[in-house]
């Protein structure tokens, strides 16, 4: 432990991964594990782990990288956190985000712009970009992230390891900042494929405080690692080398594609018709929910409170307009208009709509092949401060990552060669429930 925060404090100034470190909390913690004790039980014995802001820790200021919640201090750990500490694991600190997950290079953070750990010119992606760039420059092994859009697979892309989303309700929820709660799914960033796979063992399964977490046996993940794929069929969406992908990253698919082919399985090109929708139904949907979700903070119950207010109704809105960044307030504002009774069946429904025709393009391709390839995100990172005050060009980066939240699958994305020296990733898509033949083939590629 004490080895970790050396080379926190050597490398994260560089970086600016992390919001809180827990220096304290984890040498008491490390202290107090019977090192003689450590069983089976315990695979995360004396691990250091990071956990993105917006999962509650106890006693731990947990802030969603947003000024209005610049002080919150939770009462309670969340499930996922609860879990790895019973597992062994150290909680190091609290990781980068964009403000309540909502962006994609950690840019919207109220509080530090963390850099790529390859260039340190380049956004780390997001919204886990913290949790990628704190893994990825070699401060920990292990960051839990939160993926509504893509954000542990893009910033695991644009840093160069292992993202895995889970299906949704395959971890439990309870403790998590709500963005979206229909696609919001805790997943993890790590080095190597099995490193994913014991991080899944530990998060997973049901938990009676999140109803949407599914009553499945957790399989040990890591039973497949080291199998052969050969003979397994791999779908490649034609629409996912389209227009708006980069040729040399498209390049780097084919090429994985070979790859696959030589491991014995085959690759065919099919369709997913409906993929141009996702990202408008996407922020229709995600902002709708989180305008919901977000009507909490209130300068009540917690958090930031304007000061010098005059009336109730001040409070509110002084404290929501000082408290949250533009891109949470144009989220708020689009949901609210998406839900509001004369735009409902416009907006919401037919984003709705077309939600269930993008989970039956994947249902169709599900049934004769055993999972998808593609890129995770259309380019490598590209630079600071580049798509800031174009919303929509940032919107359009998650266009292979979204379809896969509105269809609650798993993905995984793995490192798959470079362009110009950034790191590409490679997207492998599952049906549901079926983390383990993407980690199977992820460990087989790797
Ligand atoms: N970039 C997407 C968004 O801004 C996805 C974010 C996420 O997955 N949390 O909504």
């Amino acid at each position: 432990t004490e080895q970790t925060f050396a080379e926190i404090k050597r490398i994260d100034p560089e970086i600016d991964a992390f919001l809180t470190l827990n220096e304290d909390g984890a040498k008491q913690a490390a202290a107090a594990q019977d090192v003689a004790g450590i069983a089976a039980d315990k695979p995360f014995a004396g691990v250091p782990v990071g956990i993105k802001d917006n999962i509650v820790t106890k006693g731990l200021k947990t802030t969603a990288a947003s000024k209005i919640l610049g002080n919150f201090v939770p009462i309670y750990d969340a499930t996922v956190v609860e879990k790895l500490q019973a597992a062994g694991a150290i909680i190091a600190g609290k990781l980068n985000l964009d403000e309540f997950a909502m962006g994609s290079s950690t840019e919207n953070s109220a509080f530090k712009t963390t850099k790529n750990a390859w260039d340190h010119t380049k956004v780390p992606g997001g919204s886990s970009g913290g949790s990628a760039a704190a893994v990825a420059s070699g401060q920990l092994p292990m960051a839990l992230g939160t993926d509504t859009g893509g954000s542990i697979r893009q910033p695991a892309a644009f840093n160069g390891i292992v993202g895995l989303k889970p299906t949704y309700g395959r971890v439990s929820r309870w403790g998590v900042i709500a963005f979206a709660s229909s696609l919001d799914v805790v997943g993890s960033l790590t080095r190597t494929v099995r490193d994913a796979a014991l991080t899944l063992n530990v998060i997973a399964g049901h938990d009676d405080k999140d109803a949407t977490t599914a009553d499945l046996d957790v399989p040990d993940y890591t039973a497949k690692l080291g199998q052969s794929i050969r003979g397994m069929k791999i779908a490649l969406p034609e629409e996912y080398l389209g227009e708006g992908v980069d040729a040399a990253v498209a390049d780097q698919v084919k090429k994985a594609a070979e790859q696959f082919r030589a491991l014995g399985a085959t690759v065919d090109t099919v369709s997913l018709p409906h993929t141009k929708y996702a990202v408008p139904a996407y922020y229709i949907i995600a902002s709708s929910e989180a305008s919901s979700n977000l009507q909490r903070f209130d300068g009540i119950r917690y958090g930031f409170r304007a000061k010098d207010v005059k009336n109730l109704d001040d409070v509110y809105v002084r404290s929501r307009s000082e408290g949250f960044g533009r891109e949470v307030k144009r989220r708020i504002m689009l949901g609210t208009f998406s839900l509001s009774a004369g735009f409902y069946d416009a907006y919401f429904k037919k984003a709705a709509q077309v939600r269930t025709l993008i989970s039956r393009d994947f249902d169709k391709v599900f049934e004769d092949y055993d999972f998808i390839i593609g890129p995770t995100t259309p380019t490598t990172a590209f630079k600071i401060g580049s798509k800031v005050t174009d919303p929509l060009t940032m919107y359009m980066n998650d266009i292979l990552t979204i379809p896969v939240n509105l269809a609650g699958l798993p993905a995984l994305s793995i490192p798959a060669g470079f362009v110009d020296g950034m790191p590409v990733g490679l997207q492998l898509i599952g049906k549901q429930f079926d983390e383990q033949t993407l980690l199977q083939a992820a460990d087989a590629f790797e």
